[in-house]
C-alpha cells in the first residue's frame, strides 16, 4: 500500500493538466481536473495497485480482470472520449442496441490532450519527449469507437505537439480552438471541424518538412 506515493502521483498530475489547461484559457477545467480521483472508490484502488511508471488501473485488471477505479473515474470525467459512448437507438439493426460514440466538445478533447501529455511526463520522466504522447496514442490504438471528430482533433494536437512543441501549440489551441469552440460544438458542424483538421495536418507536413530541411 503506497497511498502517499499514489496522492503524490496524482498531485503532480493535476499540476501539470492545470498548467497545460491554463496555457490554453481552460481555467476551471484545470482546477477541477481529476477531482474524482480523491474519491475512496478511486484512491484506494490507486494506493493498492501504486505502480510509479504506470497507471494502478491496468495492476488492478491483471489482478482482478477489470479495473473498478477506471470504471468509476471514466464515467465522471468528461475528459475521457470513454465518458462520451452511448448506446445508439439509430443506426443499431432492430432489437439490437450497439454502443456508439456521441461527439466531444472540443474543451474537452483538449483537456484531454493535456490529460495524455501529463500523465506521459510523470511516467517517462526523463525519457519525455515532445512525441511521447503520439507513440503512447498510436500503441494505445485500441477497437474502442471514437467519434470522428475527437479523433481528429486528437491526432491534430498530438502532431502539432511533436512538429511545433508545447508552446506554439498551446498558443494555437488557445487563439484558433478554445476562443472558437461554438463554432466547433456546433450539431451540424462535423464535416467543418474534418476539414478543418485535415487543412492542419496539411500544414504541418510542411511544417516537418522544412524542419527537416527538405523545403527551403
Ligand atoms: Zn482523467
Amino acid at each position: 500500500m503506497s497511498a502517499f506515493q499514489h496522492l503524490k502521483t496524482v498531485n503532480k498530475h493535476r499540476k501539470l493538466v492545470r498548467q497545460g489547461c491554463f496555457a490554453v484559457g481552460l481555467y476551471k477545467q484545470g482546477l477541477l481536473h481529476d477531482m474524482s480521483k480523491y474519491s475512496p472508490t478511486e484512491f484506494w484502488v490507486g494506493a493498492k495497485y501504486y505502480q510509479g511508471t504506470r497507471s494502478p488501473n491496468n495492476a488492478e485488471r491483471e489482478d482482478i480482470g477489470y479495473s473498478s477505479a477506471w470504471l468509476h473515474h471514466k464515467g465522471r470525467n468528461k475528459h475521457h472520449y470513454e465518458y462520451w459512448i452511448d448506446y445508439s437507438i439509430h443506426n443499431a439493426p432492430p432489437g439490437m442496441h450497439g454502443m456508439m460514440p456521441a461527439p466531444m466538445p472540443i474543451k474537452y478533447i483538449v483537456e484531454m490532450l493535456m490529460d495524455r501529455v501529463a500523465a506521459c511526463k510523470v511516467y517517462n520522466g526523463d525519457a519525455y519527449t515532445n512525441s511521447s504522447p503520439m507513440e503512447y496514442y498510436n500503441k494505445g490504438l485500441d477497437p474502442a469507437p471514437m467519434h470522428p471528430k475527437t479523433k481528429a482533433f486528437l491526432e491534430l494536437f498530438l502532431r502539432m505537439l511533436e512538429v511545433w512543441g508545447e508552446e506554439d501549440t498551446y498558443a494555437f489551441i488557445k487563439e484558433n480552438i478554445v476562443s472558437r469552440a461554438k463554432k466547433f460544438d456546433d450539431k451540424d458542424s462535423l464535416q467543418f471541424c474534418l476539414d478543418f483538421c485535415e487543412r492542419g495536418q496539411r500544414r504541418l507536413k510542411k511544417d516537418s518538412l522544412q524542419h527537416k530541411g527538405y523545403l527551403k
